[in-house]
């Protein structure tokens, strides 16, 4: 009898940079645990071939791609370009971070806040509900992650970013009461039970200006980066007296998880994987 090795489905992060990513080790982690065959890689996008790469990878009979920073308001915009399919979340969020291309149409999705909301609720017990939430920044990650905090009932969504008419137009598109864009020069007289840090800046080496009375309730903190042990934004609230805080090291395996449900229909356990990828990152 001959037995035939089933032939792996190809996935990819596409992103620019992309050398940092976890991902790949994640999504072998997932692979393993549920037995699904499949390989997950790299994919350096440049800032101007966006869809050009992606165009090539789908060509070459890639199954799926999750899509990471600057890239994720391009991807949306790709799909509508080539008539797929946006789900709610995505398009709720204006932002695309997985893509599926193995079921005869292109499908784009956003597991960001999915990922972010789970982490917060059901790692950290952030309780949502009745929640007053300050978000830093307009991006990709912040869009995915707006849609959702107003679907678990918080009871006011600030946004600040460093380019104010960014946090207009994302309260603009959630077209929601409880969402309000506020300057950077404001943020002083705000007070919120969780604080998000969803800009880039320390990937981009800049550190973000805070004034201190941010964290003058005592919020929750959360910082969407990850860096061994923490980061310059949970020192500063720490600091400044905040001692309840995380980083989205949680966020980036529970989106992860919920993007190998999207395109496996299994959704592996996220729990062994944080802590192995925990104790890598600090001991690193
Ligand atoms: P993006 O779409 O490129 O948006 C970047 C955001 O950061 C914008 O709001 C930008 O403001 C702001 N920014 C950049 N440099 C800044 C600086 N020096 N000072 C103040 N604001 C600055 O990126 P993204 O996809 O939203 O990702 C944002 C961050 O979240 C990244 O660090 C990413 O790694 C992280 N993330 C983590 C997860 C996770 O699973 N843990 C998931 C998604 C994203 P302007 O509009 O003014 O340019």
């Amino acid at each position: 009898m001959i037995i035939r090795a089933q032939p792996r489905a190809r996935y990819a992060v596409i992103g620019n940079p992309i050398a940092h990513s976890r991902s790949p080790g994640i999504h072998a982690a997932f692979a393993a645990q549920t037995g699904e065959a499949i390989e997950y890689g790299t994919m350096l996008a440049p800032l101007d071939g966006f869809a050009a790469s992606v165009e090539r990878f789908m060509t070459e009979g890639g199954a799926g791609l999750n899509v990471t920073l600057p890239f994720k308001e391009q991807a949306c915009a790709w799909v509508r370009q080539r008539g797929g399919a946006i789900s709610p979340r995505a398009l709720a969020a204006g932002a695309v971070n997985t893509l599926r291309f193995d079921t005869g149409e292109v499908l784009g999705d956003n597991t960001d806040g999915a990922g972010l909301v789970r982490d917060l609720q059901e790692r950290h017990g952030v309780e949502l509900p009745g929640a007053r939430v300050l978000l830093l920044g307009a991006g990709g990650a912040a869009r995915g992650a707006a849609q959702a905090l107003l679907g678990c009932g918080v009871v006011g969504l600030l946004v600040a970013n460093r380019t104010p008419a960014r946090a207009r137009q994302l309260v603009a598109e959630l077209a929601d009461q409880r969402a309000s864009a506020i300057a950077w020069s404001e943020l002083s007289g705000v007070t919120a039970q969780l604080v998000l840090q969803a800009t880039s800046a320390a990937l981009t080496g800049g550190a973000l200006q805070l004034p201190a009375a941010v964290f003058a309730g005592r919020p929750f903190c959360y910082d969407m980066t990850y860096a061994p042990r923490s980061t310059a934004f949970l020192d500063q609230a720490r600091q400044a007296g905040c001692h309840r805080g995380a980083d989205g090291l949680g966020m980036l395996v529970e989106q992860a998880a919920e993007s190998f449900l999207v395109w496996r229909g299994v959704r592996p356990q996220t729990e062994p994987v944080y802590r192995s990828l925990r104790a890598q990152l600090d001991a690193a």
